[in-house]
């Protein structure tokens, strides 16, 4: 039972013959395709391609364009991913032609603003993480993670130190940290965590001098700030490694809790999920790294630096470990995390985080009375609610919770993440979300818990497609309506 606006795409609508636009004669000679290409470059016969009226063209984009789901048309509450509301000033200041028009060849002297912008966004971000060295560079989170970690790297060949080759991270954290270490050479190393800290007595047996770097994620996947900071810091900065914060929940603890004063020597922003960046799609994000003084000499080259009242490109740093992306970086979501910034200031922002905390805390109150959420009775920007009990008691999983609510006009939480919570459902609501909106979202989540099994197995019931195998989905993409 799909509705009809989706039954529509998927029906072909080519007409032999229909055309959008009938153009006129040709008023001069015709040459032969023949005479103008060689024989093997022509086609043996002509694509086949839609035959179509010009409405039957707009029509079907414009509905394609409506049905996928974007924090601009639904609530959005992905958890870990931070789908908050982009304000639209931002995006207008960003495709200034002052902005949108420069080349990155160009002199710069004549990339004055521009530099300026990055120059004080550098700035902004290290205030805001207590770190004092900074790159605009890598073009998304994951890719931040790896620079640092291969600049961590650099740093310890300097100090004769290249034996260290672990990186220990806690089994809460983001899948990317472990993956980051291998790609920048390291070996990943799992630490325990009990009821979502760290286990301090796994931790320190696995301190030696192999460890180059602890990378945590805090607050954590689960939504619960790590307590053990200085604790974990201490023993981690004896053993002489380093700790890696992974800032992407940065959203809970904007101008409360700094990552260079609880110990962290390195982290990366996600300025698409803090600072509002859209995203989803794959991209483009931004991933820009702070780092503590020592291993500022290792960032990748070039930074941004002012002489008098001059902004500049410094390429002259010679142990650097070079570019990880071309020209600035993805510069259209700094200058939009630039505008977020500057527009809230110190003041607002904290009271983003505070908002955004007090939303998650106002869910997690009301869905932990048919839900459990096993981790926590307060968490910071998000929570991670189990399903286990439903599908112990109806057969119904996760899965068919989040793929109802779609049904429903909800964009589903993260699933199956963390994977420490069996049939996780991590729920993250952002600050930009009304009381009622919350409200709406919680009743629609307990009615979709009282619904029958078979139905909630067939969710979902009103999208084009119901449930694609979605490893298939994103290795072989199909993008037409009938695939082979
Ligand atoms: C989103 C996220 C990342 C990865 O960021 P990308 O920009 O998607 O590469 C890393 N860690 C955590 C905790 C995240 O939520």
């Amino acid at each position: 039972m799909r509705n009809t606006r989706s039954t529509q795409l998927l029906t072909e609508l080519s007409q032999p013959g229909r055309r959008a636009v009938v153009l006129p004669k040709c008023d001069v000679p015709e040459t032969p395709l023949s005479e103008l290409l060689p024989a093997d470059a022509l086609a043996d016969n002509p694509p086949a391609l839609p035959e179509l009226a010009e409405p039957e063209v707009v029509r079907h984009y414009t509905n394609l364009s409506t049905l996928n789901m974007s924090v601009d048309t639904h609530y959005y509450p992905l958890g870990s991913c931070t789908m908050k509301y982009n304000p639209k000033r931002n995006e207008r200041l960003a495709s200034l032609p002052g902005i949108v028009d420069l080349h990155p060849y160009q002199p710069e002297d004549s990339l004055q603003g521009m530099l300026q912008l990055l120059f004080e966004l550098q700035d902004f971000l290290t205030e805001i993480s207590g770190l004092p060295a900074v790159s605009l560079q890598p073009a998304a989170g994951a890719h931040g993670e790896w620079t640092a970690l291969m600049a961590a790297a650099a740093y310890f060949r300097s100090i004769g130190q290249e034996s260290r080759k672990l990186v220990l991270s806690p089994d809460s954290s983001h899948g990317t940290n472990p993956a980051s270490a291998q790609m920048a050479g390291f070996t990943a190393v799992t630490v325990r965590t009990v009821d979502g800290a760290v286990d301090m007595d796994d931790l320190r047996s696995k301190l030696n001098d192999q460890v180059a770097v602890f990378m945590i994620t805090n607050p954590s996947t689960l939504g619960l700030f790590e307590t053990q900071m200085a604790e974990i810091a201490d023993a981690v900065h004896a053993a002489g490694g380093l700790i890696y914060l992974d800032g992407a929940n940065m959203n809970a603890v904007l101008g409360i809790s700094r990552p260079g004063d609880i110990g962290a020597d390195m982290m990366h922003y996600n300025p698409h999920k803090t600072f509002s960046g859209p995203h989803g799609g794959g991209g483009p994000g931004a991933g820009p790294i702070c780092v503590a003084e020592k291993l500022g000499p290792f960032l990748p080259s070039p930074i941004v630096v002012k002489a008098g009242d001059k902004y500049r490109l410094d390429y002259d740093r010679p142990n650097s470990i070079g570019r990880v992306r071309t020209f600035f970086g993805n510069v259209g979501v700094l200058v939009r995390a630039y505008c977020y910034i500057l527009s809230y200031g110190p003041d607002g922002l904290k009271a983003v985080s505070e908002n955004a905390v007090l939303n998650a805390n106002y869910l997690l109150s009301k869905v932990k009375h048919f839900m459990p959420v096993p981790h926590g009775t307060r968490c910071m920007h998000e929570f991670v609610a189990s399903a286990a009990k439903l599908k112990q008691e109806k057969g119904v999983t996760a899965m068919d919770v989040a793929k109802r609510l779609l049904d429903y006009g909800y964009h589903a939480p993260t699933v199956y993440f963390p994977l420490t919570v069996p049939e996780a459902m991590m729920i993250e609501p952002t600050e930009t979300e009304s009381k009622e909106m919350l409200d709406a979202f919680v009743e629609t989540l307990f009615r979709i818990t009282e619904e029958s099994a078979d139905l909630l197995h067939e969710a979902p019931h009103t999208t084009p497609i119901s449930r694609p195998n979605e490893v298939a989905a994103a290795r072989q993409p199909c993008l037409r309506a009938v695939c082979n």
